[in-house]
């Protein structure tokens, strides 16, 4: 999987790529995460990438032409969805996760200020995705959390794979979400772990899990 993303605050993301699971999915190519500066393909003499809405109003909005640019000169490469990162998008679930992960080339664009020009959104944009009901000072924690989301699907990418068709959501939990989990010590400041874990009864434990999903 090859994924672009499109923002002006790059030093906010590539921290995230460079630790944990994340790392290691880009270390093993099962994923390509190539973050984009857009006031690189602005034109103008400042680098200038915002400007006041039109019928007046609060705040900036970004501007067409380094998003037009930036996001062509991708799609000369990159010949997946552009999607765009704003609370007036479907809220991610995963499901959409899961489909997703099943693209070879995906692009997403962050927003920042009031957001962008409405010509960049009917004219480039074939997606529109909210991480939930909330508005974030830009799109890339949304950015984060929906690559996130994907990468680990990706096969090869968990140490286990099993842990993915056994997370919250999946269909092996009917859609529901995990059940309580404990590690060692059994007992913790009194806390005791459910005796029936300590068992070793495999099938009255899995009928505990089922009994205990949420
Ligand atoms: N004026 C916009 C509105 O009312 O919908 C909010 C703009 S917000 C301050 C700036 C950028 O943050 C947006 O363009 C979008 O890219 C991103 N953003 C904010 N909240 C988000 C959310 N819940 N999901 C995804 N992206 C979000």
């Amino acid at each position: 999987m090859r994924v672009d993303i499109l923002t002006l605050f790059p030093s906010l993301l590539l921290p995230y790529f460079g630790e944990s699971i994340l790392k290691r999915a880009l270390d093993s190519k099962a994923v390509e995460i190539h973050v984009h500066d857009i006031r690189d393909y602005s034109l103008d003499k400042h680098k200038k990438v915002d400007d006041t809405p039109y019928g007046g109003g609060a705040g900036m909005l970004m501007t067409c032409q380094p998003i037009f640019d930036a996001i062509e000169q991708l799609k000369t490469f990159n010949k997946g969805p552009v999607i765009y990162l704003t609370p007036q998008g479907k809220v991610f679930k995963q499901a959409k996760a899961a489909s997703l992960a099943k693209s070879t080339n995906l692009i997403f664009l962050c927003g920042r200020y009031e957001g962008i020009d409405y010509r960049v959104r009917e004219a480039l944009v074939d997606e529109e995705i909210s991480i939930g009901d909330y508005v974030l000072t830009g799109g890339e924690l949304a950015a984060l959390v929906v690559v996130d989301a994907i990468v680990r699907l990706l096969p090869g990418v968990l140490g286990d794979e099993k842990s993915i068709h056994h997370d919250s959501f999946s269909s092996a939990f009917d859609g529901k979400k995990e059940h309580p989990h404990y590690t060692k010590p059994a007992d913790f400041r009194g806390m005791k772990v459910p005796d029936v874990l300590l068992s070793g009864n495999h099938a009255a434990i899995e009928k505990w899990r089922k009994d205990h999903l949420q």
